[in-house]
Parts: structure tokens; sequence; C-alpha cells
């Protein structure tokens, strides 16, 4: 509350950090395949203060919340449906926890998996299971919601107007991009860097931006894109530590800590306020990139 607004804080010339992965983070801590992320929130908290402390220490300015999954269309894959509120509270409390009011929580807000124009759900009930979610994140101590890992404009829209129309909280919305055979950037439902940008500010996002499904290299290209379109608003990115190769079944990510810092200020002169990291980055990747900022 002390800290003010993530977009004044941009506004006044700042280069903010985020944080990196939770997924793989947790997956070392003993988290299994089919196991439920969110159900840590109360069933292993210690664990996930221990994620979320860990990039504080690494000296992000805002981090995320264990509640990517965290929409009732998610946590009923595990019966878990009828605990969206404890379990999103729960989230943004112990991010809260282990950064105070030294940053900001920015929750982590997913996909559902739903599609609109599959007519899987209606837009009334993609509004309202949004809703049910961000309420709770906010009731837990969040600052922002970080609406991410978009592919389709409209449910895109419909989280961004969720929080906008029932809470406070400032509102970040990131697309993912894939590098399409003709060399520009598409989601996976087709939409451009330009297009994306364009809807979230219509919608009411603060800031927007991109993340996941490249390394920090093609990051520069669509924030270029939507820094064209969009002069004013402040842009996030959280890159992953490079493209994924599949070794033996497991997906690696190769970029080290050193390869993403080397990276990171054509990134900033791209356009990019807020930098962070997705898939594969750990605490000392936004560490270096950090210090390589500073420098
Ligand atoms: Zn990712």
């Amino acid at each position: 509350m002390t800290i003010g607004k993530i977009v004044d804080a941009v506004k006044s010339g700042r280069i903010l950090f985020s944080d990196g992965a939770w997924g793989t983070f947790l997956q070392k801590k003993g988290l299994k395949p089919g196991e439920c992320p969110e159900l840590w929130c109360v069933e292993r908290p210690d664990d996930v203060l221990d994620v979320a402390k860990g990039y504080v220490k690494a000296g992000s300015d805002m981090i995320e919340s264990n509640s990517f999954g965290g929409t009732s269309y998610k946590l009923e894959h595990y019966g878990l449906a009828a605990r969206v509120a404890e379990l999103n509270e729960a989230s943004a409390r112990i991010s809260k926890q282990a950064i105070g009011d030294s940053g900001w929580v920015i929750a982590s807000v997913g996909p559902t998996g739903k599609l609109l124009i599959m007519g899987d759900v209606t837009e009334q009930q993609l509004y309202d299971c949004f809703r049910e979610q961000i309420v709770a994140l906010e009731k837990g101590g969040a600052d922002a919601v970080c609406i991410e890992t978009m592919t389709a404009i409209d449910e895109a829209v419909t989280a961004i107007k969720a929080a906008k129309e029932n809470t406070n909280l400032e509102v970040i919305c990131t697309f993912t991009f894939e590098k399409t055979v003709k060399g520009d950037y598409k989601t996976m439902m087709g939409i451009s860097p330009a297009d994306a940008a364009k809807a979230s500010i219509e919608a009411g996002a603060d800031v927007i931006g991109t993340n996941c499904g490249n390394g920090i290299e093609r990051m520069i290209d669509i924030v270029k894109e939507m820094r064209a379109f969009a002069p004013e608003t402040p842009i996030l990115v959280h890159a992953n530590a490079g493209l994924p190769q599949n070794l033996e079944g497991v997906d690696v990510f190769p970029e080290t800590p050193e390869d993403m810092a080397n990276q990171v200020n054509e990134l900033i002169a791209a356009g990019a306020n807020i930098i962070g990291g997705c898939c594969g980055t750990t605490p000392a990747h936004i560490k270096a990139m950090k210090e390589a900022v500073k420098q």
C-alpha cells in the first residue's frame, strides 16, 4: 500500500524486476506430475513460501503467487472446484508474507482451458469463474493480478473485465506467442502481438506484455511490435530460459543466468519495463539480469 502503484513506478522511469518460474521450483521440492500445485498453498505452505522468498532474495520487485491454475475450471480436475476462494486467498497471503511492503504481489491467473469459440462455456460463466478467483486473490493481499499465458483475446478480455469491475487490483495481461513459419509471431489462436496489446488496453489492462513460449531473444521482437502499437503502456516480459530441448522425455531449458543477462539490456531498449522469467528460470536468472541492468 505504501509502495504505490506499479504503473507509477514505471512512469517514474524505473526498470522493475519480476520473478521467475514457480512450477519447476515446486517440482524440485517434490511436487509430483498429476498433483495440484495450488493445493500446496494450504498443505505445504512453507515450501510455497520458500519459493516466494527465493525470488525476493534474488531482488524481485514483484512476485507472483502459486495460483496459475486457480480457477474453478482448472481445480475441478482435482475435485477442488469448491475450494477456489480458500486456495487463492492462501496463495496471495503467502506471497505477501514473503515480500511484505517492499514490493508487489502480482497474483497469477492462467487460462481456464475452456474456449469460448468452441462453446465450452458462456462468456458469463467465464466471467464468473475469473471473478471468483481474482476477488479471492485480492482478499489474500494481492496488489495486482497477472493474467498470463493467454492465447485467445475473448478469454483475456473477460478476465481483465472481471478484475477491473470487481477489485481495485492493477491488471497485467500477458500473451504467449509462437514464431510462425513466415517469421512473425502469433498465439496458438492466431493473435498477433499488436492485436493482443490493442485488446488488452481497450479492456482496461494497466500493463501489457508477453510470457512463456520463447526465450529472451524472441521476446525482443515481440516487445518491439507491442511497443510500436502501444507507446505509453508499461510492458512486462516473463521469458523462458530459452527454447526447451527435449532430453530423454524431459524438457530442458538451456539458457543460463548469464545468457539471459547478456540480452536483457536489448530487451529494455526494445521497450520492456518489467523483466522476469517463465519456464526454466530461477532466482539466479533474475539476480543476473538485475545486475546486468545496474551496470
Ligand atoms: Zn512458461
